[in-house]
Parts: C-alpha cells; structure tokens; sequence
C-alpha cells in the first residue's frame, strides 16, 4: 500500500514536471512566433505605406505644376483622402517646400528629412514626432521625387503612431502580451505599455534570468548583430518573456513581452486539470480494483465456506480440521488428544424420526460441542454423525470425566423430544505422545471407538497397544483365511444335540474350527466377526456346509446313521439371492435329502431383517429345508416376531439360562417362553446346557432338545462317527 502510494506520488510529481516543461516549451514557441508575427506585420505595413508613399511619389514627378504651390498643396491634400497619410509634403532641393495641410514646420525639420533621403534613398524618422495640425504622434516616412532621372527633393508623409497600435497588442496572445519597437540603444520608438522616448533596458536591468547565459549585456550585444533572441526572466515576482526581433526600418527592434502569470495560471489550471483526470482514473482504478478485490474475497470466502465448513452444523468441517491440525496441536503446548465420537444407533434416529429431526440432533451436538470447547481447541463434524475433537488434556481420570459430562449434556440437550432413544455417545480417545501424522492418530482413535462402541455403560475407549495387536492379529488372518481354505486348514466340528426325555442324540451342530499347525485349533470367535466384516464368511459357510453333506453322503454309503445336522449361516446370506440356489444345488450334488440339513440363522440377524429374514425362510421351507433360530433370548426378539416366522426350532441362548437357580423370575420367564413357543408347534432347543440342574429345569419346562457340555462337546467327525455308531 505505502509502496503504491510512493510510485503514485512520484509518477505525479514526474508527470506535473513533465506537463511543466511541455507547457514551457510550448509557450516559448508561442512567444516567438507571435513576436515574429508582430514583427513581420509592423514591416508589412511599413512597407506598404512606403510602396504608397512612393505611388504618390510618381505621382507627384507626374505632375506639372511644380510652380503653382497652390495647386501642389491642393493635390498633396487630395492624396491624403486616398491613404492613410494625414499629412504630406515635399521639399525642394531648391529649397521650396509644398504642404498638404497648412502648418508651421521648422525648416531644420524638412531640410533634415531631405538630406537623410538624399542620403539613403527613403526616410523613416528615428523616433515619434508631432504632428503640428493636432500634436498627436507620428512617424515620418521620406521618398526621393525624381526628375529626368535625378533626384529633385522629397516626398514625405506623417503616419499617425495609433496607426501601429494594434501591431503592439501582440493579438496572437489574446492581448495578454505587448509589444513595442525599440532602437538598438534600447529607445523606444512605440509603445504602450512603456512610453515612447523611455528606454526598454531600464525594465531589464531589475530583471533576473533563469537562463544563465542571458544578460542585459548579452541581448546587447545580440542587438548589436541583429539577431533574434527569445530570453525569460523575473521580474517583480513574476515571470516574463521577452522576444527581440529585428525590423527592416531603422536600427529597431521588436520587443514582444509576455508576462507568464497567465500562462502559468494556465498550465497550473492545465496540470490540475490532468491532476484531477489523473485522480479519477486512479479512483475508478482503486474502485475497480477494490470490487475485484471484494468480489474475489466473497468468493473466496464463499468457496472457504464449501471447502472448510460443514454446511448443516455451521462446524468445521473434516478438510479444515487436516488442514489446521498441525498448528492448532502445536498451538496447545504438548498435552492433547485427539477424539472421535459418535452417536451410537444414529441411523435409528433418522429411520424413527425422519431426516430432519436427524439433522436437528446433529446441530445441537454441535452447539453443545462448540459450548464445550476451551481456548485452544477444536472441533468438526467428519461424517454424519461422526465428529472429531482435539482438545486439551491433563490425566485420564479427569479426561473420562470431561467426557461423561459431554455425553451427560448430549444426551439431556440433543434427545428427540418425546423420543425413547436416548442419545449414546461412544468416544475413541488418543492421547497424543508421539509426533505421528494426524491420519495415524485418526486410525487410532476410530479403533478405539470401534471398541468403545462394543462397551456397555461409559462408551469411552482409550486407544493402546493392545487394539494395535489386535488389528495386526485380524490383519493377518484376513491376509491367510483365503491360503488356509484351500489347503483345508478349516474343518468342522460336531456337537451332539440330545433328545431331553430319552437322552438320545437325535442331530449334531456343525461348528467351525481352524486348524493352525502349532498355534492349534482356533474357536470361531476369533475369526467370524472378521470374516462377516471382509464377506468371507459367504465362502467358509458354503464350505462348511459341503464338508456336512459329504459326510452325509459318506455315512449313508458307510451304512452309517444319517442324522440331521444344523449349520450356522451369517446373515450376510440373506441379501444373497443366490443363497438358497447355490445352497440347493450343493446340497442335491451330494445326493443328500433336504431334511436333513437345519438352518441356523442368529436373533439378531432376524430382528434388523425381518422381512428379508421371512422371504428366506419360506424359501428355505420350499427346497425341504428345516430352519432354527438361534440365540433367542440375547438381544430384541420378542415373542411376537416368533409367532410371524415359521421356525422349526428355536434355540435358546445360553445366556438365557444363566443365574436361573437364582432367580425365581427368570425361571419363570424361561417357562412362559418354553410354553408359547411350544405351542406355536416349535420344536424348542436348549444350548449350552451344562449342569444336571439346568438339564432338569429345562426337560420340567417340556424342552424337546439339549445341547451342551454336559451330553457333549463339540468334537471332530471321527469321534462323532463313532457315536453314530453307538445308534442302533
Ligand atoms: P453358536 O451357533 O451359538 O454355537 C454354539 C457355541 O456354543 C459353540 O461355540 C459351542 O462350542 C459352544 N457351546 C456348546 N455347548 C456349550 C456349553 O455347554 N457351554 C459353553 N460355554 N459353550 C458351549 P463355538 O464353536 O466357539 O462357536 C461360536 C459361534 O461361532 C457359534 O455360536 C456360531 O455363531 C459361530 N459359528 C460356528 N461355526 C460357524 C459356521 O460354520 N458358520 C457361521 N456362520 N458361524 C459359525
Ligand atoms: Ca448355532
Ligand atoms: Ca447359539
């Protein structure tokens, strides 16, 4: 800014320097032109009267009566009618002296006129004189009268001085300059503005010259040769200047004098006006520019908004948050953590309550969020419901409690009025001790919450080495599970399920194991959940399920028993449409009738799929499949669902059973579960019995089957085959 008000100010002045010179030079030419136009009308019109003066001259050689000086008064007068001669007259050299007009002329003044002419051809009277008729001022004009070719005296005339006046008003300059005719002494001869008779030089000799060079002197001297001169000086405070032009008459000069307060009033008012242009367009400039500038930073400010403000909370956004992580960590001196929460069962909410009401919880987590925050932190929404904190942090004890406040606060501020889901807020925390990209710290912080969300009570999981352990641990079976299906590292183990009331093993549950060399066999837990989250369970149950109707297929050919058995599959089959198909043709290629085959499906999976869940159950029922529940009683089912969907079998979970003895109510709620789903005509399975006394209660309440412990673990298909052949 200061930079461009520098070279404005310098441009300025250089440009008013600039508009000076030109201006000067410019008048300078005016000046001289003007004086030379002076100059060259004061010779013209000299000139011309001369050529008059000498017409009347033949004139008057013309004329006879040279002795009736009557008559040549009488034609002198009469010439001067024609011309702008007031007066005429001729002398004699014979001493006789003829007047246009009666007046009283001194004899010295004629015979002086004659022998000036008689001596240089014409006559031009060196300085103003009277005119005897009415003493105003005139220039006398001298011409030889010629007789037979020799000179016989003079012709001469008066020419009136205001006759020149407007040859001194130096017109070509408005009037605003003089002129005057000078002789070489500095005399002058004509003028207005200093009278005839005083001398010009006087005026110089106060006068200051801005050209170096110039001096009264040396115009003088110039004078002296007869040259032009064009010199400016001061004089009296102002500026003049001054042209000096010979005439052909005499030894005189023309002198034109512009004084320059006009001019520089002028070029001031010139410079002003180019000054003011100038502004304006410097103005207009600024204003355009100042436009662009706001139109640009609007823009800006509008595309910031796009790229770093989430538009539905007002919040940062997750761009903004990479973008300013560094500064704002470093800006919170060393002790910080970085948070991910997010609304546990957000998508019922948008499913319950509808988009908006969604969008309104959103908001105020964020306002909440933003109440929250002390100086130095930072928050923003990363996705839907997931936002990402970094904040300030002292210990864990009190960091918990910052969080259980927040989610407090949550939960009474942001709940749906009138709705019975209660906001849940799960934390992933990281506290920052090691200087690692903030993508790393993120990865951190959702394992953390990945866990968090899996806990009951305070959703707060603090991220450490063990989840780091873990993730490498799934990684690596995530990178061996495709190896270990083809080198039959997978195989399947058989739990017996027992018939209550005669304790016979009336079908077995075929379970998962993987065989890992040294490290041994490893329980389905540890690999499902990851195999459902990569999609790879699709493959291993259809595996399963082979490896089951082969053995089928063997006992039959062995004359062994067939006896049904359950296989579990993953709800990811249910959006499969090629599920039952696929299943079909496998099973038939074994040549193994369909009832043998038990469909196990999860509670839960039936609870989120209700619809989706039935379709494939009356599929499955159509091929000649049987299908159970399984886990009943672990999560939602209610006893409605059962009644909707056509189970064969439902199978209570183990949990269900646990603490029973203890409790006269959950016996009772075993009970009256037992007696519904019985008589709804389903077959009810008893899991994870291990105790005579759970076996008792569960064979009182009518129970059909048990698995569990107590009759059998799950074992291998040779141990299994050889309680086949213990069936008769
Ligand atoms: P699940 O279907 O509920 O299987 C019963 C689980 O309870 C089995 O664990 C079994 O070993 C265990 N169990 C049986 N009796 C008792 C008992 O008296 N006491 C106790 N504490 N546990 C008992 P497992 O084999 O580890 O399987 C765990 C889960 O893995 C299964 O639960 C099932 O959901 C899943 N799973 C197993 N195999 C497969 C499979 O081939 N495909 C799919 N999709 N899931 C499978
Ligand atoms: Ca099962
Ligand atoms: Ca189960």
């Amino acid at each position: 800014m200061l930079l461009g008000a520098i070279i404005i100010a310098a441009g300025v002045t250089l440009y008013w320097r600039y508009v000076g010179n030109v201006l000067e030079l410019d008048l300078k030419r005016h000046v001289a032109s003007a004086g030379e136009e002076a100059a060259d009308d004061f010779d013209r019109l000299m000139f011309a009267d001369l050529q008059t003066l000498r017409s009347v001259a033949r004139a008057a050689e013309n004329f006879s009566p040279w002795e009736d000086s009557a008559r040549m008064s009488r034609f002198l007068r009469v010439q001067t009618q024609h011309n702008a001669f007031q007066f005429l007259g001729i002398v004699l050299l014979d001493g006789r002296v003829f007047l246009s007009h009666n007046a009283e002329l001194a004899p010295a003044f004629t015979s002086g006129i004659l022998a000036e002419t008689m001596e240089k051809g014409v006559y031009m009277s060196s300085s103003l004189l009277k005119n005897p008729q009415d003493g105003k001022d005139v220039l006398v004009e001298g011409v030889l009268l010629r007789r037979e070719d020799r000179p016989v005296g003079v012709l001469f005339a008066f020419l009136p001085a205001e006759r020149f006046e407007p040859m001194l008003k130096l017109a070509a300059l408005g009037d605003r300059g003089f002129s005057l005719v000078v002789r070489r002494d500095g005399t002058v001869v004509l003028g207005k503005e200093i009278p005839a008779g005083s001398s010009a030089f006087v005026l110089l000799e106060r006068a200051a010259f801005t050209d170096k060079g110039d001096s009264l002197t040396s115009i003088r001297r110039g004078m002296r040769s007869g040259n032009h001169a064009l010199v400016d000086y001061r004089l009296d405070g102002s500026r003049q200047f001054l042209h000096l032009m010979p005439l052909s008459i005499n030894d005189w000069y023309m002198f034109s004098i512009l004084p320059t307060a006009f001019v520089e009033q002028q070029a001031r008012r010139l410079a002003w006006t180019s000054l003011a242009l100038v502004a304006f367009i410097l103005l207009v400039f600024f204003g355009l520019i100042c436009c662009l500038f706001r139109v640009r930073s609007v823009s800006n400010r509008r595309l910031f908004a796009t790229a770093f403000i989430d538009p539905l909370t007002g919040a940062a956004n997750f761009n903004s948050m990479c973008e300013d992580f560094s500064e704002k960590l470093a800006g919170m001196g060393g002790k910080a953590a970085l948070v991910v929460f997010d609304i546990v069962k957000f998508k019922v909410i948008n499913d319950l309550h509808g988009y908006e009401r969604g969008n309104k919880v959103l908001q105020r987590v964020a306002d909440v969020l933003r109440e929250n925050m002390r100086p130095g932190e930072f928050f923003c929404r990363s996705t839907a419901d997931n936002f990402i904190m970094l904040l300030s942090y002292e210990d864990r004890r009190k960091f918990r409690t910052r969080l259980i406040l927040l989610a407090a606060q949550i939960r009474r501020d942001c709940t749906v009025a009138g709705s019975c889901l209660l906001l849940d807020a799960a934390f992933g925390v990281y506290e920052i001790t090691e200087d690692i990209p903030f993508y790393i710290m993120l990865d951190r912080t959702h394992l953390a919450l990945d866990n968090a969300k899996r806990m009951s009570g305070d959703k707060i999981q603090f991220y450490d080495e063990a989840d780091l352990r873990r993730i490498v641990a799934e990684k690596q079976i995530e990178n061996s599970m495709e190896e270990a299906l083809e080198r039959g590292d997978f195989s399947v183990y058989l739990q017996p399920k027992c018939d209550f009331s005669t304790g016979r093993m009336v079908g077995a549950e075929a379970l998962v194991r993987w065989n890992k060399g040294d490290a041994g066999l490893v329980r389905p837990d540890d690999f499902i959940p990851i195999f459902e989250k990569n999609g790879f369970i699709l493959r291993l149950d259809m595996f399963i399920l082979e490896q089951v109707v082969s053995l089928l297929a063997q006992w039959k050919e062995r004359g062994l028993k067939q006896v049904p058995i359950a296989v579990n599959f993953s709800r990811l089959h249910l959006n499969d449409s090629r599920y039952i198909p696929q299943m079909t043709r496998l099973v038939d290629k074994y040549g193994v009738p369909h009832n043998l085959i038990e469909v196990e499906l999860t509670e839960n999976v039936i609870f989120n799929n209700r619809e989706c869940a039935q379709n494939v159950i009356r599929g499955l029922h159509r091929k000649g499949f049987s299908v159970a529940m399984d886990d009943f009683g672990s999560g939602y089912s209610s006893l409605n669902v059962l009644k909707n969907l056509q189970f064969d079998g439902i199978k209570l979970d183990k949990e269900f059973l646990d603490g029973f003895e203890e409790n006269a109510n959950a016996k009772k709620v075993i009970e009256g579960a037992v007696d519904m789903i019985k008589s709804l005509g389903v077959k009810v399975i008893a899991e994870g019995v291990e105790t005579k006394e759970q076996a008792d209660f569960l064979r009182a309440t009518g129970c059909d089957v048990a698995q569990g412990y107590l009759f059998s673990k799950p074992m291998d298909v040779e141990a299994f085959e050889s309680w086949l052949k213990k069936l008769d």
